[in-house]
């Protein structure tokens, strides 16, 4: 273990080692000890130890008692009281501390180190009977949910009855005989459901939380986390554990926490919440409603009891002097834990605070402008996953709007779905593929999953540093907790807000941005790169090397994708187009041709509609490349399935409905994926590719003779596995090209190139190259290929593979780099051999994934294309990357 006081060697405690070891809440309590904040005494137990405990199932090596009796001497010493000591009892809190912070997902003891003697002792001592078994009594609660695991809400229960029985409503109400008389009644519950009395020992009580805490790890709630966070599991957790000080020894005492800057706006105003008389778990788990920090947020909010900075003010202008010299150390924005005993003010935690996107945004472009981080650090500082949260629509201010009630805006942004009342519920609705709001009392850590599931989430109760709010932030779902009117019924399934009464499946919509709860779906609008996100997004694009494209096939997300900063297409799939209304028959008549003369007859209807599509794609992308897929599915995908859609085809066709029906039969197909698609399509149709061909060679020179500026085509030939297929395709392309300019009398620019999404094509790539101008890795067929999982299918087992470790990430959804991606640096690199000026681009899903980007970087490529939301993400990715 570590004890955290100051470094005599002056042991570094601010590195990334030490956070590691030490976890984010061990190294950060040392690093306050360490410029001389007031840090109550106490010590970590590594996570290495975690590691070792979970690797050897749950036992320690025997080093490790010496090394903490050392530490609780330590403590000792430094409070001149001892752990478990009739008259001047040592209390410690037993708190977990992985190295990513994981707001509420692990367990904590406080008052650890009472029983029946010491807290005689600690009445005598603190002169304060009531305030010795108030905390007696959260002791034993708190001990047996978390390492006795017994049965939490019987102690809730119990603890509501005496209060009903003594006609209060509030825990401040009960004075010591009463808490007494519930301390009896506790342990004669953990007698009643352990089947033995409760732990005297302080010694059996610091072990049973010190291992409980290491469990705690492997609790269904923190994998969950974990999994949607990206944490491994062999990281594991810190133990800290540490004097006990007392934000409830009456009214000079308080306990609270706060954020140095507003982390749902980035406002550089202190921000947060703290309660008089009171211990942590009460501010966080909204027991009571939390009060004000500061005056001005008090006043804003119209709020009564007084601020902190009101009732406190020379406490509060020590702790607002902290919370400078901690964002000035840490040169970031800061979540504190605090608590007053009896006047003093002692430090609890700090850590880099969680932040909305648009907060991390503001902070990091406000500390960068300040001079206190550079501008790559800003760009650095901000995750671009993150900005998903700032790229989806807000609500239409000018919408109408059935406002039930106005709670607070936790989390910004806007979402819309149907109520649902548990997690359960939420994760199987939208399964289902609902847009679910999750409507709760409050949330738990077990409300994970649903949480992760809805599309927003409302809460009666809860401040803005509730769980709700906490986790809502993080995961980037809007969120309005503490609505009051709130009257949540989870049995019968309805939600009362006044007199109005909505059930399960209703549509809400809630405005995590100014705390509005409506009634119905309200209209939303588009966001726009501006303010400090247009600033972070310049700064970005001075250090990327690589080039952003965007994979789009409507002139609709090829706008979007161009206002948000993408510089050309690199997938746009035509599949899409043969399936509109228009167009589905002549494509089925194609299908369904008995011989090439047919299939012309159905593809010249196809020509003018495939040459609008292309000119009108053209005329938003003017001047930059625009990659064109030639078709790609298996044609079994465009089957007719209905006896009408049949008979509307066999009238354009002018055969036989029967006959249709015998040649769809004859071109099932057993595996699809692996069937007559990609350029095996042009390969045997070539009909097909030269009718694309003409339509994007001739849409080019109309809008280069109308705007006198051509864009620059780049067909792109799917699935290829040889490099004949490629000579083969890229010489109807060519021979297609020159028809047209001889037509037009005017010549464009323009490259054939290929998609590598098989490993053939992979191990190929010098010999492809000899025919390709530009090599677009088609990472989507490539994982799948490669590692022999459908990507359709691969979902019902994906999720175990995650979590027993077999892959760190879906690798449909980060690119499997160890494997997938050595085919992709062979390629690359046979590729230049052959071409070295030949174009490298990704265009699977991964290319708007951070990791797969970071990857695209070091191999060289030159550009990633994502999905039109995702070209800001890329750009951000790919700035990071060449950091
Ligand atoms: C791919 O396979 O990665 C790709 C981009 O093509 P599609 O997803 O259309 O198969
Ligand atoms: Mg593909």
């Amino acid at each position: 273990g570590q004890e955290f006081e100051k470094q005599a060697d002056g042991a570094p405690t601010d590195s990334t080692e030490a956070r590691n070891l030490l976890g984010g809440k061990g190294a950060n309590l040392a690093e306050m000890a360490n410029i001389g904040l007031p840090v109550p005494p106490g010590f970590t137990i590594s996570t290495e130890m975690c590691t070792r405990f979970m690797n050897e199932g749950g036992v320690y090596p025997d080093s490790l008692n010496g090394e903490v009796a050392q530490g609780v001497a330590h403590i000792e010493a430094i409070t001149g009281k001892t752990f478990g000591d009739a008259a001047d009892p040592l209390l410690v809190s037993v708190r977990s501390g992985a190295r990513a912070s994981m707001p509420g997902m692990m367990d904590t003891v406080l008052n650890l180190g009472l029983n029946d003697e010491t807290v005689e002792g600690l009445a005598k001592t603190s002169g304060d009977e009531r305030f010795a078994w108030d905390s007696y009594r959260r002791f034993i609660q708190m001990y047996s949910d978390v390492v006795l695991q017994l049965d939490h809400d019987s102690f809730e229960e119990a603890l509501e009855i005496a209060k009903e029985d003594n006609g209060f409503f509030t825990d401040t109400e009960m004075e010591s005989q009463h808490w007494k008389a519930l301390v009896a009644e506790y342990k004669g519950l953990v007698e009643e459901q352990w089947g033995k009395p409760f732990p005297q020992d302080v010694n059996d009580q610091l072990w049973g939380a010190v291992s409980a805490v290491f469990g705690s790890w492997q609790a269904e709630r923190a994998k969950v986390y974990r999994r949607l966070n990206d944490i491994p599991a062999e990281w594991g957790t810190a133990v800290n554990v540490q004097a006990m000080v007392f934000g409830n020894m009456g009214e000079t005492s308080a306990t609270g926490v706060a954020f140095t800057r507003n982390p749902s706006t980035g406002d550089s105003a202190y921000y947060g919440e703290w309660l008089i008389n009171a211990q942590g778990e009460d501010v966080v788990a909204g027991i009571r409603t939390p009060q004000y920090l500061s005056k001005a947020a008090r006043e804003e909010a119209n709020a009564k009891p007084l601020s902190m900075e009101e009732a406190m003010p020379e406490t509060y202008g020590e702790l607002t002097n902290v919370f400078d010299l901690l964002e000035r150390h840490y040169r970031d924005m800061q979540d504190i834990e605090f608590t007053v005993e009896r006047g003093k003010l002692w430090m609890l935690q700090t850590r880099s605070g969680k932040r909305t996107a648009k907060a991390a945004l503001k902070i990091a472009v406000d500390m960068a402008n300040d001079g206190l981080i550079t501008e790559e650090e800003a760009v650095a500082r901000v995750d671009p996953m993150a900005l998903d949260q700032l790229l989806h629509p807000t609500l239409d201010p000018d919408a109408k709007r059935d406002v039930l009630t106005t709670g607070l805006p936790a989390s910004p942004g806007a979402a819309c779905g149907i109520i649902v009342f548990d997690s359960d519920t939420a994760e199987r609705r939208t399964e289902m593929g609902d847009d679910v709001i999750l409507v709760r009392v409050e949330t738990s850590p077990e409300d994970i999953h649903g949480m992760h599931a809805a599309k927003g989430i409302l809460t009666a109760r809860g401040g803005m540093t509730s769980h709700a709010a906490v986790v809502a932030r993080g995961m980037g779902r809007p969120c309005v907790s503490g609505a009051g009117g709130l009257s949540i019924n989870n049995e019968t399934k309805l939600l009362k807000i006044g007199d109005r009464e909505l059930k399960e499946g209703d549509i809400l919509t809630i405005d995590g941005s100014n705390g509005q709860v409506m009634a119905g779906r309200v209209k939303t609008i588009q966001p726009e790169l501006v303010g400090d996100f247009g600033v972070l997004m310049e700064w970005a694009d001075k250090v990327r090397r690589l080039g952003v494209r965007t994979n789009a096939e409507t002139p609709q997300d090829c706008k979007v994708a161009r206002d948000f900063g993408a510089e050309g297409i690199g997938l746009c799939r035509t599949e899409h187009m043969f399936f509109e209304t228009s167009r589905i028959t002549a494509v089925r008549q194609m299908i369904l041709a008995a011989n090439e003369a047919g299939r012309r007859e159905a593809l010249a209807k196809l020509l003018p509609e495939q040459r609008e599509d292309f000119r009108q794609i053209f005329e938003v992308m003017v001047g930059l490349p625009v990659t064109i897929r030639l078709l790609d599915p298996p044609l079994h995908e465009f089957l007719p399935h209905h006896q009408s859609e049949f008979e509307e085809v066999a009238a354009a066709a002018d055969v036989g409905v029967e006959t249709l029906k015998q040649r769809a039969n004859e071109l099932h197909e057993f595996n699809p994926m692996l069937g007559h698609r990609g350029c095996r399509l042009g390969v045997t149709y070539p009909e097909i590719y030269e009718m694309q061909a003409r339509a994007i060679f001739e849409a080019a020179c109309e809008i280069a003779e109308a705007s006198g500026e051509a864009p620059i085509p780049e067909v792109m030939i799917p699935l290829v596995a040889t490099a004949r297929e490629l000579e083969l395709m890229k010489d109807a392309v060519d021979r297609m090209a020159e028809e047209v300019f001889a037509e037009k009398g005017r010549r464009i620019e323009y490259l054939v190139g290929t998609m590598i999404e098989l490993p053939r094509a992979a191990l190929m790539a010098g010999k492809i190259a000899e025919h390709g101008e530009f090599f677009s890795f088609g990472t989507n067929d490539l994982t799948q290929t490669t590692l022999g999982v459908s990507r359709d299918d691969a979902g019902r087992f994906l999720t175990q593979y995650v979590d027993k470790g077999i892959f760190p990430r879906d690798p449909f959804v980060s690119l499997d780099i160890e494997g997938v991606g050595q085919l992709i640096e062979l390629a690359a690199e046979r590729g230049r051999a052959t071409r070295p000026d030949i174009k490298l681009g990704i265009c699977g899903e991964h290319g708007g994934d951070p990791a797969s980007i970071a990857f695209c970087e070091k191999t060289g490529l030159d550009y990633v294309s994502a999905s039109p939301y995702r070209v800001p993400i890329a750009r951000l990715a790919a700035a990071q990357a060449a950091l």
